[in-house]
């Protein structure tokens, strides 16, 4: 059977009484919420409003074996042009409560660590300055342990509150799952990684525990930083950052434009011309030509130089 015929209209009610019938959209262009500004509909898309919305949704979906993806700011993803089977649970603006206390910052998972930092910045709290430039969800950025500048997500978060699917029943679905909090000393956090992606957990929200600072010195230092994504990084150009992961001994852009691929382009999808790291949709690029591209720029690297670059874009979808 085809995932998109498990959605009954039994199931969509369900779906609407858990999140709100103005919280539920039928084909909801993807490209609507990614950075990369490309990716098909999805068949359902949720936006819930509160913890225990996402929890029923999630469940609902866990029940009636439906495929779940959630989607913080979409600034990682590569969604296919046929777009995504299934319901997307989109954990954004509606879901993006920040409270400071003392030195911690309890954030829910949709809240931008953009927020988040201005929010530690006002509270004259220090830790988040070099991740602020990051246009993640805090779900997204403790996903992937988002780092930049020598530092990552783990170096301040404490801990996260995540839903943990449930076990399969005997049919094959799975069953409800539960909520619980796991310190980040449990999320084995690594380059681009964590137990969140490796265990499919959702998160809810996340803890930072930062350190007393003087405002004024935090906003000059968030400020050096974002001058240096500005010089480097093509931000004018919708893009999801780094195409590839950082090869070991080796800088991904560095080997693409000596490979003589800046400016390279298939259809609307280009090698930035400045940073060859970043693939960009330079004119209504679909997510074939972003993945022909991506494709054309592994075989070119490692024909030339032997090395394997890995897509650190998360490919997403029906392509
Ligand atoms: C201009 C630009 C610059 C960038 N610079 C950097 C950088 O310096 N460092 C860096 O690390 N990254 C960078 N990125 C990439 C991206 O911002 C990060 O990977 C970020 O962590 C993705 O967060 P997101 O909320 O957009 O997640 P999405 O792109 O929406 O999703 C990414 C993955 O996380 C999962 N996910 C999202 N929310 C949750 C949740 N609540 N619970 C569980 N899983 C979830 C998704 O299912 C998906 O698998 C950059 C991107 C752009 C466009």
């Amino acid at each position: 059977m085809h995932e998109y015929d498990r959605i009954t209209d039994e199931v969509l009610c369900a779906l609407g009484a858990a999140v709100g019938e103005d919280n539920l959209v039928l084909f909801e262009p993807m490209s609507a919420h990614t950075t990369f500004k490309i990716g098909g509909p999805a068949d359902v898309m949720l936006t819930p409003r509160d913890k225990e919305s996402v929890v029923r949704a999630l469940d609902t979906c866990a029940i009636a074996g439906v495929p779940v993806t959630v989607v913080g700011n979409g600034s990682d993803l590569l969604v296919g042009d046929r777009g995504i089977r299934g319901v997307v649970i989109l954990l954004r603006e509606n879901y993006a409560a920040i409270d400071v206390a003392g030195t911690r910052i309890h954030a829910q998972a949709g809240a931008l660590l953009r927020d988040v930092a201005l929010a530690a910045a006002e509270a004259e709290l220090s830790g988040l300055e070099p991740l602020w430039g990051i246009p993640a969800t805090v779900g997204g950025a403790c996903h992937m342990n988002a780092g930049a500048y020598d530092a990552c997500a783990a170096d301040v978060l404490e801990s996260v509150e995540v839903y943990e699917p449930g076990a399969k029943a005997p049919d094959g679905t799975n069953m409800r799952g539960f909520v619980r909090t796991i310190p980040v000393s449990e999320l084995h956090m690594g380059y681009r990684q964590s137990r969140i992606h490796d265990e499919g957990l959702i998160v809810l929200s996340a803890t930072f525990s930062l350190a007393p600072g003087n405002e004024r010195m935090i906003r000059a230092d968030m400020d050096t930083y974002q001058k240096r994504r500005e010089e480097k990084q093509p931000l004018e150009m919708p893009s999801a950052g780094s195409t590839f992961k950082r090869p070991q001994g080796y800088f991904a852009g560095k080997l693409i434009m000596d490979a003589g691929l800046r400016g390279c382009r298939v259809g609307g999808a280009q090698v930035s011309e400045k940073h060859c790291g970043f693939v960009v949709n330079a004119d209504h690029a679909t997510a074939a030509d972003v993945n022909a591209l991506i494709e054309h720029v592994q075989e070119e690297v490692k024909a030339q130089f032997g090395v394997e670059l890995e897509p650190e874009v998360k490919r997403i979808g029906v392509f």
